[in-house]
């Protein structure tokens, strides 16, 4: 657990307010998610806790629903890393066997609930035919440009070495360096491969054009060599994708956990068209009912979350999302993401945007409300919260209530003004 000295948040009547530098600084830097979403249209106060504090101060059971999705999820990602050929049943036995032995889960293989519970999501993803066959499953490949890759850092050290009268020996080295050393190629300055091809492509680079190469050939070779060098193919599992969504003032980010290829341009080398799909662990699939008057529907998060990967995929990487899915093994369910449904496409960014309004409100205010519901028992803060709301005539919600930390845990974190 960390050590936390003095409380971040303190809990107040009407809601959280941020006492610590520290977590003022990462909110101010806070980007929106899916989940974050969903979470400040739930309770403010609830969301604030958990994104700053309660990771901090309570400690989590070994075996819990998160860590358990997460072991599937390395599974299905390690299987699907496997070329096409060799994604057999055998091998997912040997990709389960594995993740279970590797020291992020080696603790749960030894509990025989989490084991029985990985096999059955495994045999559900298998009994469910989500995929017809597995080894017919064609991983997209993904371009990305990143702007200060290790083509920017060749180009910047070429305009040095041409600006300077330096010729001894070293001095291509020296310029890397110096054009390395500035803050804005950290990462990368940090990467031995990288900077081992800026070098080499420095030197023949010079070794071809000379210097101060003014030519048509020249120019367009360095630039060829930017762009190479600030491009990368990845595969479509675990994509980053990070983005503006509508007139939203801050980035929505998230991780896509495979995405499938549907199409390909001719003489493309890179994929065009995909399908987005994310694992779902949960027991329950949660099936979105279009026409619903409700608030806040079941399976619309879900949907939503999808819709927010297929624009950040097309906006930030060029291709045509032709269809989303969830897939829930344990549920054994596919779960279809309309993409034409222009309704549900323009809600969800009207959610990203009032999420993202309501999060600058929040911090301008310092004061993250309560919104009391059923789910206050699944809450940390439900034992010190004023406005908490506990339905133990509910026998699930009676049991959850139980489970959450206690006021001397919850205190390292919060400081608390007023108790129950
Ligand atoms: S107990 Fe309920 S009202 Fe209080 S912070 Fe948690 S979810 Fe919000």
């Amino acid at each position: 657990m960390a050590d936390i000295k003095e409380p971040l948040v303190e809990i107040t009547k009407d809601g959280l307010r941020v006492i610590s530098t520290e977590v003022s600084e990462k909110l101010a830097k806070k980007k929106l998610s899916a989940s974050a979403i969903t979470g400040l249209q739930g309770c403010p106060a609830s969301w604030l806790a958990n994104s700053f504090v309660t990771n901090l101060i309570v400690e989590q059971e070994p075996d819990n629903a998160a860590r358990r999705g997460s072991m599937f999820h390395q599974v299905m990602e390690n299987f699907f890393a496997l070329p096409k050929e060799q994604r057999t049943q055998k091998a997912m036995k040997e990709q389960v066997r594995a993740v279970l032995a590797s020291d992020e889960y080696k603790d749960l293989a030894e509990i025989r609930d989490a084991v029985l519970w990985l096999r059955a999501a495994v045999n559900g993803y298998y009994n469910m035919h989500a995929d017809a066959d597995p080894s017919e499953v064609v991983i997209a490949e993904i371009e990305s440009i990143a702007p200060n890759g290790k083509g920017t850092a060749f180009g910047e050290a070429l305009d040095k070495i041409n600006k300077s009268e330096d010729r001894d020996k070293g001095f291509i080295g020296r310029a890397l360096e110096n054009v390395l050393s500035s803050g804005k190629f950290y990462r990368l300055s940090k990467n031995e491969e990288a900077v081992r091809w800026a070098k080499k492509t420095l030197k023949s680079y010079l070794e071809t054009y000379g210097f101060n190469a003014v030519e048509d050939e020249a120019i367009a070779a360095r630039n060829e060599l930017i762009f190479k060098g600030n491009r990368s193919v990845d595969p479509g599992l675990e994509i980053f994708v990070i983005g503006r969504i509508g007139n939203a003032s801050r980035d929505t980010l998230g991780y896509i956990d495979r995405v499938q290829e549907t199409g390909r341009e001719e003489g493309s080398d890179v994929s065009t068209e995909v399908m987005v799909e994310d694992w779902k662990s949960g027991a329950k699939a949660k099936q979105y009912k279009p026409n619903t008057r409700a608030k806040n529907p079941e399976g619309l998060a879900e949907q939503r979350q999808q819709i927010i990967y297929s624009i950040l995929l097309e906006q930030e990487k060029g291709v045509k999302v032709t269809g989303a899915r969830l897939i829930y093994p344990v549920a054994r369910q596919v779960i279809e993401v309309d993409l034409t449904d222009e309704k549900l496409r323009e809600r969800v960014i009207a959610d990203v945007e009032a999420a993202d309004a309501q999060l600058t409100d929040h911090i301008e205010r310092n004061l993250f409300e309560y919104s009391p519901s059923i789910l206050c028992s699944w809450c940390p803060l439900v034992k010190v919260c004023p406005s908490a709301k506990t339905f133990n005539h509910v026998e699930k919600a009676r049991v959850a209530l139980e489970s959450q930390p206690s006021v001397d845990v919850l205190e390292k974190g919060f400081k608390l003004t007023r108790r129950r």
